[in-house]
């Protein structure tokens, strides 16, 4: 048994003190070490930067720990007991390592519990200490999905059955509000910190919804015997990560429905659409996963070009699944369908990456991204969601309607999930279910970066797909831009549009047009209502200095997609549009 104890000893300077006693170091001299990447969040963050010191100690007296390379450290060889103790900085208010404030304590263990080299497989008790009464605001609650074996006033003790498990486990700490619900049977909980004015009621509600119908889009079963929810709620901040059994999740306040109202916002539809998508990857890549990520080394990068399966699939299922329950209207459902169309089509990038080179190179293009992010990578996520869409429709054609997306999903998870999913093997899976090759599709539309065919796929279950140019943004001009004092600066500028062809640059902010000054508040309009073919002078400053750009004007980037139902549909059409809408019959 290895025991960690955790110490939230400064939470003014938000560091944590850790303890770890280690019965029979190794002979040579106990290896130790710090994950460099979380699971779920493919990018290296080397969390070992954050250690600020570590000493040990045993029979022997004090015990020289030397450093191996950035997260691995080495005792020198003693005897009796090792008791290694270290200070962690923890100040990240993200789901993705630690932070310890006066008002709360959150970490994921790959941030602060070392791994103990020869005892991965070991059971850990871990002790979590309260704060010092003169720097917190209260007592805290624990909220943890760690099983916990008891509780005093100064401390609660869990057990993890090894390490891996013990690092997938986020802890809460904070004098939160908490909520229960209940799903098949499986207790459910939402912690929320922070301020806020939620209107529980619809939210335990809602959340009831797609815990259901996850539970049952994967046949009645669940992979946890609980679940934990953890939002942060802040007044700016978005984002999840999720876990074996439970996700931590970072919201704005006006995410959550202060009153019942009848159509959900759309700051509450994204709120609970990252709540859906972070529940399904409890099956849809912690239990069924990339082989890859079966036991993956956390001291370097794991390579897998399926991200577009388990984060493409959970982004079309995420949204589908809240038209499936109703809390979405078809009309809002294709509104945001429709918005990840616009958000994939504005950028080139998807003719020159294709998603599962996206996928593979996700830790050094799609987590860094910089201003030419549109012109050269795609989104595994929006893409992704996209060709599993197109992949659905194509499923049901070919079957004539007798299996779909859904069938492959529940197919994979039930057969793949001890093994893990190889490269080809969704492709077998549909081969197999559908009696029909999709090398040829596959070949195209992952492999390659051909257009997905997202008329015809739309059109065959009855919705109308239109492309055009948006009058709200300057995607058809060729820039993204912010404001910056009162005035536009270009953020980025998108290849094949007026703007590149003219010659601005990022960082560039437009300061006049046609020798007049112009707002921010008017750049859209001004160069949306004039005409294809006029030329503009640019007046922009570029490092300090006033430059002039002559700009000739033509609006090419049809992005802009709208979906609607169709009218008159044929009762052929109409059956498959409600089955995809709602999902075989039971
Ligand atoms: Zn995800």
């Amino acid at each position: 048994m290895l025991r960690y104890k955790l110490f939230p000893e400064k939470p003014f300077a938000h560091i944590f003190r850790l303890q770890l006693e280690i019965k029979e170091p190794q002979d040579s001299g106990q290896i130790i070490s710090l994950a460099n990447w979380i699971p779920g969040s493919y990018l290296v963050r080397n969390f070992a930067k954050h250690i600020v010191s570590m000493s040990a100690s045993s029979d022997d007296g004090t015990i020289k720990v030397k450093k191996l390379d950035k997260n691995h450290w080495q005792c020198e060889p003693c005897s009796g007991v090792l008791l290694l103790e270290y200070e962690v900085y923890a100040f990240d208010l993200s789901v993705r390592s630690a932070y310890l404030s006066d008002e709360r304590a959150f970490f994921n263990g790959s941030s602060v519990f070392v791994k103990v080299h020869g005892f991965e497989g070991e059971p850990c008790e871990i002790e979590v200490y309260q704060p010092p009464k003169s720097q917190a605001k209260s007592h805290w609650k624990i909220a943890t999905t760690l099983e916990k074996l008891n509780e005093s006033k100064t401390h609660s003790t869990f057990f993890a059955p090894n390490y891996s498990h013990l690092i997938d486990h986020p802890v809460e700490m904070a004098d939160y509000q908490s909520f229960d619900f209940s799903v098949s049977g499986v207790p459910h909980q939402m912690v929320l910190t922070g301020e806020h004015n939620t209107d529980i009621d619809r939210l335990t509600a809602d959340l009831e919804l797609i815990c259901q119908h996850h539970v049952d889009f994967f046949g009645n079963t669940a992979p946890f015997n609980r679940y934990l929810f953890l939002a942060l709620v802040m007044t700016k901040g978005f984002g999840g990560l999720e876990h074996a059994d439970s996700t931590s999740l970072i919201c704005s306040r006006e995410d959550l429905q202060d009153s019942h109202i009848e159509e959900p916002t759309s700051n509450y539809t994204r709120f609970i659409s990252l709540c859906c998508h972070e529940y399904f990857h409890a099956w849809w890549v912690k239990k069924l996963r990339p082989s890859v990520f079966l036991k993956p080394s956390l001291d370097q990068e794991a390579y897998t070009e399926q991200l577009w399966i388990f984060e493409g699939f959970t982004s079309y299922y995420d949204e589908l699944a809240l038209l499936r329950v109703k809390i979405l209207s078809p009309d809002s459902y294709l509104n945001l369908f429709a918005k990840t169309v616009t958000r994939v089509c504005s950028g080139s990038g998807r003719l020159k990456q294709s998603i599962a080179e996206s996928s593979f190179d996700a830790w050094t293009k799609f987590y860094q991204q910089d201003e030419n992010a549109p012109n050269a990578i795609v989104s595994y996520y929006g893409k992704g969601a996209l060709l599993a869409f197109v992949l659905d429709v194509e499923i049901r054609k070919t079957t004539k309607d007798t299996v779909t997306l859904d069938d492959v999903l529940r197919y994979a998870y039930i057969h793949y999930s001890d093994s893990g999913l190889e490269d080809d093997d969704m492709a077998n899976i549909v081969k197999k279910l559908t009696q029909q090759s999709f090398d040829a599709f596959f070949e195209k539309y992952l492999y390659g970066v051909d257009e997905l065919p997202l008329l015809e796929a739309f059109g065959y279950v009855g919705v109308d797909c239109q492309f055009d140019l948006n009058a709200k943004d300057l995607i058809a001009f060729g820039v993204r831009v912010t404001k910056d004092n009162g005035s536009s600066k270009i953020t980025q500028v998108l290849d094949d549009g007026c703007a590149q062809a003219a010659g601005l640059f990022v960082g560039d902010v437009i300061i006049a047009v046609d020798d007049v000054k112009v707002a921010h508040e008017s750049l859209v309009s001004l160069i949306n209502k004039s005409a294809s073919g006029a030329v503009l002078k640019f007046t922009i400053t570029r490092d300090q200095l006033m430059k002039e750009v002559l700009v000739k004007l033509s609006f090419n980037n049809k992005s802009h997609c709208t979906l609607s139902l169709m009218n008159d549909l044929d009762a052929r059409t109409k059956k498959r549009q409600k089955q995809w809408f709602y999902g075989a019959a039971k």
